[in-house]
């Protein structure tokens, strides 16, 4: 990381989760603010100016819901939302709410940093350009504003959830996802469900990728992006 230490909010009334979340975000170098209250939370967001807010669902005072869409009727602001097993997740991270990500409790804390740092690195300088990003990985390029993917100038016709799963994936590069982990981010389960699904998706996705495929299988446990190969002559 570069400059000053980027501010991330920590929301959240289990004293025990709020204090164990602030210091693995420590540990990875980021400045931390922790509240119990969601009154609190938007005050904070308006003093502090965070660069995320990691936001609990449910708090003694307003929602997190709530403080979820007052946040983002003031900016850009991400947030990263924690969530109970059974809470309805597609509606969170849908447009109503608009939360950048969610973790399902009990989640494991360096998880939540990976992912804090995928959000930031996502969200800078913009959710105007995070909308329009574009992913070079060797020859293959995805645009997510376009939802486009091309082996060098061939477009390759992907279906949606081929298409999330790609993206997902070179988003987070150099780390594993499981098979769980994928379905929940592309598919939106909360719950673990039949990973066949994940398989036959990165099935399809080197059948039509081809030697452009980036898709690494790491046994037993999931699959990430490989290192890129060098683009053809
Ligand atoms: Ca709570």
């Amino acid at each position: 990381m570069s400059g000053a230490a980027q501010t991330v909010l920590v929301v959240e009334d289990e004293a025990s989760i709020a204090s164990f979340v602030a210091a693995y975000l420590k540990n990875a170098g980021y400045q931390v603010r922790t509240t119990a209250s969601g009154n609190d939370a938007l005050k904070l967001v308006e003093s502090e100016k965070p660069a995320l807010v990691v936001l609990d669902l449910m708090l003694p005072d307003i929602d997190g819901v709530e403080v979820c869409k007052r946040i983002r009727q003031r900016g850009e602001m991400p947030v990263l939302m924690l969530t109970a097993r059974d809470e309805d997740v597609d509606k969170i991270i849908g447009l109503e709410v608009g939360a950048d990500d969610y973790m399902t409790k009990p989640f494991n804390p360096r998880e939540l940093v990976a992912r804090v740092r995928a959000i930031l690195r996502r969200a800078a300088p913009g959710r105007a350009d995070r909308e329009s990003a574009v992913i070079q990985h060797g020859d293959l390029s995805v645009d997510a504003g376009r939802r486009e993917a091309k082996v060098g100038d061939t477009e390759i016709q992907l279906a949606p959830k081929e298409f999330d799963l790609l993206w997902e994936l070179l988003d987070h590069r150099g780390l594993v996802l499981t098979r769980d982990q994928l379905l929940e981010r592309v598919w939106g389960y909360t719950f673990a469900g039949d990973t066949r699904t994940v398989d036959v998706h990165v099935r399809q996705l080197r059948r039509k990728l081809g030697d452009a495929s980036p898709i690494v299988t790491v046994w037993g446990v999931g699959y990430k992006v490989g290192p890129a190969r060098e683009p053809a002559a």
